[in-house]
């Protein structure tokens, strides 16, 4: 039986650093994010995220009602502004707790998409060394952006299709998170068994389903 690596050579990068990017983003959380974590882990979505309030979208914000409220989910942060799921282990080591349900934007991080080219992005607080490896790893996290990126698209169609309940919705009367969130699942459920089509070919048939897929 052929074994799968551990880490990759980006990720690899990691295990000597003491995450300081777990404290100091916050993680976007779209739509595919939310559900795998609430699925893996058998929690609910206000265990997992806050929603923060805006006047935008910024393209993956959402409303519940036809005002200009948009919310968008960040996961969860401690007192000391640590991710929660990050572990401090023998007093010297952080690990992820769930390395392998962690969002799209962790796991491409600290790489991003720019145009044709994937590189670091400006924002990184890698330690020098470890930034020196994600640098010459660039081309090999490029499945993973890809693969972030066509996750934010579908997100960004899944939530075109609920815009057209909540503009429908009075202001002030905003329809309960929990509809959008049990929609969610549905939805992502629904999802599930494209992605195992071809890359490139399950996103098209995904924006189909959505585009059908009924609102509450
Ligand atoms: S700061 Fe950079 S090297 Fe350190 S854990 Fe985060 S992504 Fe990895
Ligand atoms: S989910 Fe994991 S990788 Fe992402 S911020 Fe939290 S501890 Fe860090």
């Amino acid at each position: 039986m052929e074994r799968l690596p551990v880490l990759d050579p980006a990720t690899a990068a990691c295990s000597e650093c003491p995450a300081p990017c777990c404290a100091e983003h916050d993680v976007n959380v779209n739509g595919f994010d939310l559900v795998r974590l609430m699925r893996g882990l058998a929690l609910s979505w206000p265990s997992l995220v806050n929603d923060i309030e805006h006047p935008h979208s910024f393209f993956v914000g959402f409303r519940l009602d036809s005002s200009s409220t948009h919310h968008h989910f960040y996961l969860r942060r401690r007192p000391d502004e640590t991710c929660q799921f990050l572990l401090q282990l023998d007093g010297r080591w952080r690990r992820c707790g769930v390395h392998q349900l962690r969002p799209g934007a962790c796991r491409a991080y600290p790489i991003r998409a720019a145009g044709d080219e994937v590189r670091l992005a400006s924002h990184i607080v890698c330690p020098p060394p470890q930034r020196q490896l994600y640098q010459s790893a660039c081309e090999a996290m490029r499945v993973v952006i890809d693969d972030d990126s066509a996750e934010d698209a579908l997100w960004r169609r899944v939530l075109e299709r609920w815009d057209l309940l909540a503009r429908t919705v009075p202001r002030g009367q905003p329809l309960p998170m929990d509809a959008f969130v049990d929609w969610l699942l549905r939805l992502y459920d629904a999802v599930a068994p494209l992605r195992r089509g071809a890359r490139g070919e399950w996103q098209l048939a995904a924006y189909a389903l959505v585009d059908e897929f009924p609102l509450p």
